[in-house]
């Protein structure tokens, strides 16, 4: 096996300097299990950051059904084949009514690049309304709607067809305190009126209900409401960006969006989707799906094929039969419980929210200016690490520490997780005094 340092000096000389790899002293997993991961030296660390493996590493019955599928038959959408009707079904009936039609993709960023040729092809539109700090993929058309990526370093704005609106975050946002929708919803509607004041048609409100790399911020139910009612009223689709939050892992809902009680006109899905194989979709109404039946045909090379049909068929299969929603819910609110304890005796946490296993830790230096802890929230991380835990920090400020583990993450797993952040915070913060990891 490679060394750790050839395999950086071959990631040097043969990989884009833009990727980017994690933790000061990076690590080498070569196994996965369940929500654990194990690295070349034979250590074991507690996965607390991997959506993407949503019922756990490399789940017996999801690897079985892949080599079964893969072994048999794997084509494309041309041809009949009962596994991709099949799981269009199984997707359609974990929807709202009405949101019946699937068009399957590769990734995320290619579902929510679908699902704006939707919403623009059928409100003759490109106007999008999105957060400040929103994330929506990495392809083109997709950076120009997310700010996260055009308004950080590299970045070079949005263009002039995306209107950019404060992400309702009630912590450090515009507007703060649990009372602060109806300003939000104030701003939204301001952009609204604008746009139909420049004789311009609204095209899309691209939103996710629980935002991912813009800082775990749970968007208010009744902003959410107002927000869609408003987008519709003015005649553009709502798109919900479940890439992130999908497939039960809010606990409460199987889609994050249901929390708000909204009904989305598009929905895209992809991460958690294939427990790491590379699937994603977009689900939407007959009406949008015929409207974009314009004699272009839609040919997608991988995007539906069998084998990732099964897979994505095991995923609802396992997710149903383990009762792995239910999971999140009840471990999700335990661990949001703990955590909510150490804010009151750690003065560095100053937010705790999130839904099922979905958590965001947000760190500041000061609770009344709320200076985002930066540094602290990196030194954190890479402790953490050393200690055999698995996190991650992000939004604007990458201060918020993410917490979105397999969804087989149980109490105990919780439990530990808590007690050596306990542990270590006031190793953080001795330690960040001395070094800057940013
Ligand atoms: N939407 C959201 C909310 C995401 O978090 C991401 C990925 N982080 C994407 C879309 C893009 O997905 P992918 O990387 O699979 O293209």
């Amino acid at each position: 096996m490679l060394s750790d340092k050839e395999l950086q000096g071959l990631r040097q000389k043969h990989l884009g300097p833009s990727l980017k790899l994690a933790y000061e002293k990076p690590i080498h997993i070569v196994r996965g299990e369940g929500q654990y991961l194990f690295d070349a030296d034979g250590h074991q660390y507690l996965d607390c950051v991997n959506n993407v493996q949503h019922v756990g590493h490399c789940h017996p019955k999801v690897v079985a059904a892949a080599r079964k599928q893969y072994g048999a038959l794997s084509t494309n959408t041309r041809y009949l084949d009962d596994t991709i009707v099949r799981y269009a079904k199984g997707l359609s009936e974990t929807l709202p009514d009405g949101l019946d039609v699937c068009f399957f993709t590769n990734s995320g960023s290619e579902a929510n690049d679908l699902a704006l040729r939707l919403a623009r092809n059928f409100t003759g539109s490109k106007e999008t309304i999105v957060f400040a700090s929103a994330y929506h993929g990495h392809l083109s058309s997709l950076i120009e709607i997310s700010p996260y990526k055009h308004s950080g370093p590299g970045g070079s704005g949005p263009p002039d067809f995306v209107h950019v609106v404060p992400a309702p975050d009630q912590f450090r946002g515009q507007f703060r305190g649990l009372g602060s929708s109806e300003q939000y919803v104030r701003e939204f509607k301001q952009v609204v009126d604008q746009i139909k004041g420049a004789r311009h048609q609204l095209s899309a409100f691209f939103v996710e209900a629980m935002m991912g790399c813009g800082g775990q911020i749970p968007v208010p139910e009744q902003f959410l409401r107002s927000a869609f009612a408003l987008a519709k009223n003015s005649g553009a689709v709502c798109i919900a960006d479940e890439v992130q939050v999908g497939f039960g892992r809010v606990g409460s809902h199987y889609w994050a969006f249901e929390k708000c009680g909204v009904v989305p006109d598009i929905v895209t899905m992809g991460k958690s989707m294939g427990n790491g194989h590379p699937i994603s979709a977009v689900v939407t109404t007959g009406e949008i799906a015929d409207a974009f039946n314009n004699g272009m045909e839609y040919f997608n090379t991988f995007g539906g094929n069998p084998v990732s049909c099964s897979v994505g068929l095991a995923v609802l299969d396992v997710i149903r039969d383990e009762g792995l929603q239910d999971n999140a819910f009840e471990v999700g609110s335990h661990l949001l419980d703990q955590l909510t304890h150490l804010k009151s005796k750690h003065d560095l946490i100053g937010d705790v929210r999130g839904a099922g296993l979905f958590i965001g830790v947000e760190l500041v230096n000061d609770g009344v200016t709320l200076q985002p802890a930066t540094n602290e929230a990196n030194v954190l991380v890479n402790i953490m690490k050393e200690k055999g835990f698995l996190l991650s920090s992000d939004g604007p400020d990458q201060n918020v520490i993410k917490i979105k583990p397999p969804m087989v993450f149980n109490e105990e797993n919780a439990e530990v997780l808590v007690n050596t952040i306990d542990e270590v915070l006031p190793l953080v913060i001795q330690i960040s005094s001395t070094v800057d990891y940013n």
